[in-house]
């Protein structure tokens, strides 16, 4: 099946004092039809950036997509201008944000913002419109939405608004939604309820979905394939099944050891020590992940590993599964 969205060898800078820094770094993956995609990795890997560079939504004045292509059915999204990405976000392609309250317009009313994203994007005459926003508002759950439509975002719930960026994100039946933190601001049961209704709105779609996550309990619930990325890089992508049942990267066993687990009586969560290396701190040579891992060796400060194919659908980026690498050489934990 061709994919529906193909990110292929992105490099996304920020220009900082002068000097352009990559938050990402080579980074090819892909999106099938219908597929639901989940990118992991803890803050500050690049995840967010990457979405903002497919939404062609990049802060203008100093970050920019440096290489690489962002095709779309076929299309690269890079090449167009800012006329036909217009048209292409909120119809092709739509996103729901961590805090809906900064995506919404504050002083315009619910109604009128959804009937906008009508307007732009479809064919409705003036009278459909209205009654297809309410349609959408009862799409997702929200009751009394023939009242919300006159409502200003400051007259709901969290939760609320967030249901009615959904209802914003879909209202066109986009082919691919993008969903950054989507439910990272919201009270834990509401959480649920907000996946929840994603799950079941990405069915009655069909849309494949792009879910930018730092919380493997939603991986687990909601993806078919895992993309793990670690300071700009993609270090494992593979099938959901294989993440949770055979990992390979020493970064992604680290961040399932992190998960807390019902089913284990667990003193203390274990968190990965260090951090993330900064934009300005990025080593220049060799495995980036090398000072937090537990099975670094010599080499792998010298050496930059390279996303391999371990097998058919499986790739991962550390020389412990290079083929080209050694394997006496292959002795963990003597770095550092
Ligand atoms: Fe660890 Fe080396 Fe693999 Fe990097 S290349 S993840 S430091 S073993
Ligand atoms: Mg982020």
């Amino acid at each position: 099946q061709e994919p529906l969205l193909e990110v292929d060898g992105l490099h996304t800078g920020f220009t900082i004092d002068g000097d352009m820094h990559y938050a990402v770094n080579n980074v090819s993956f892909s999106v099938k039809p219908k597929e639901v995609v989940c990118i992991v990795g803890e803050s500050g890997c690049g995840k967010s950036v990457m979405s903002l560079s497919i939404m062609d939504l990049l802060p203008k004045h100093n970050g920019k997509i440096d290489k690489g292509a962002i095709r779309f059915q076929g299309r690269d999204l890079t090449m167009l201008s800012d006329k036909e990405m217009n048209h292409i976000r909120g119809r092709d392609i739509s996103m729901i944000f961590q805090e809906p309250m900064t995506a919404l317009n504050p002083v315009l009313t619910i109604g009128f913002q959804m009937d906008e994203v009508l307007m732009n994007h479809t064919d409705l005459k003036a009278d459909e419109i209205r009654r297809r926003s309410v349609s959408l508002l009862d799409q997702v759950g929200i009751s009394r939405s023939d009242q919300i439509v006159n409502e200003y975002p400051h007259q709901l719930s969290g939760g609320m608004r967030q249901r009615v960026m959904i209802a914003m994100a879909i209202a066109c039946q986009p082919k691919l939604l993008i969903a950054d933190e989507p439910t990272t601001a919201l009270d834990v049961t509401v959480q649920a309820q907000i996946l929840e209704l994603i799950q079941k709105i990405q069915d009655e779609v069909g849309m494949a979905m792009l879910l930018i996550t730092h919380d493997l309990g939603v991986v687990a619930e909601m993806a078919d394939r895992v993309v793990v990325m670690y300071a700009g890089q993609v270090v494992e992508d593979t099938d959901v099944d294989t993440l949770f049942h055979d990992p390979k990267h020493p970064y992604t066993k680290a961040l399932l050891r992190s998960i807390p687990r019902m089913d284990e009586k667990q003193e203390e969560l274990d968190t990965i020590k260090g951090i993330v290396p900064s934009l300005k701190n990025m080593p220049q040579q060799g495995c980036r992940f090398v000072d937090r891992c537990p099975e670094a060796m010599d080499k792998c400060r010298e050496i930059d590993p390279q996303l391999g194919e371990e097998a058919q659908n499986h790739a991962v980026r550390c020389l412990l599964y290079d083929a080209s690498f050694p394997n006496e050489q292959k002795q963990r934990g003597v770095g550092s």
